[in-house]
């Protein structure tokens, strides 16, 4: 199930798992021909981040927009998550959009969000503050991508799953993204690696065995 707001259906999440245990793995198939996220950062987002997200995702980056200042919220510091969302143009099946906003952001009276997804419109967005870790500087790439990796998983069908490493888990924290990993599930991906891989190439993970069993996800479905 995802998050429903104003009769809309918003999934929102983080990415990660672990870490340790991707490293190393075969890299990424090349994707195929003209099936490639349109990355496009919404105000300013440090251009190395977006080059390594541009090369992890295989993605084309799209001129940079401005962030539409009157979804600031001056008084809780934060961005209308949902606004943002609205304000990234849709993309196609072939082409989703996947804009980077390096702000904060939230959903009407909810606590901060890592992302959303709009399937119906094939766009999503993630947001990157609350993903650094002033400790490791290198954490952000990854947890972007695999933030990233979930949106687009939405986009691809994916709903959200109660089972802690699977890619369509729900991160409500930076270590939920952390733990996540960019694998799916045996049941997601019976229900949606298929249409994802069409537009990533399929993820080398993929070809490890199943998950373990999925026995958390007591905050699994918002
Ligand atoms: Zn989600
Ligand atoms: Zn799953």
């Amino acid at each position: 199930m995802g998050h429903s707001v104003r009769s809309r259906r918003f999934a929102w999440a983080g990415l990660l798992a672990g870490a340790l245990l991707l490293a190393g793995r075969a890299t990424r198939p090349a994707p195929r021909p003209g099936a490639a996220p349109r990355l496009l950062p919404l105000g300013r987002v440090p251009a190395d981040l977006l080059a390594d997200l541009a090369s992890d995702l295989t993605a084309v980056v799209a001129p940079a927009q401005p962030l539409p200042l009157e979804l600031h919220e001056p008084r809780r510091q934060l961005w209308r998550a949902a606004g943002l969302l609205d304000a990234v143009p849709p993309g196609t099946v072939s082409q989703p959009a996947l804009a980077i906003a390096d702000v904060d952001a939230a959903l009407p009276g909810r606590t901060c969000v890592f992302g959303l997804a709009e399937a119906s419109q094939q766009r999503a967005i993630v947001f990157l503050s609350r993903l650094r870790n002033p400790r490791d500087r290198a954490a952000l790439r990854q947890r972007a991508r695999r933030e990233a990796l979930h949106e687009l998983a939405h986009l691809a069908g994916g709903q959200h799953c109660p089972n802690r490493r699977c890619l369509l888990f729900p991160a409500v924290t930076p270590a939920d993204v952390d733990r996540r990993g960019e694998r799916f599930c045996r049941r997601c991906r019976a229900s949606t690696a298929g249409r994802f891989s069409q537009l990533l190439g399929p993820l080398p993970e993929l070809a490890v065995r199943d998950l373990p069993g999925q026995r958390e996800g007591a905050e699994g479905v918002r």
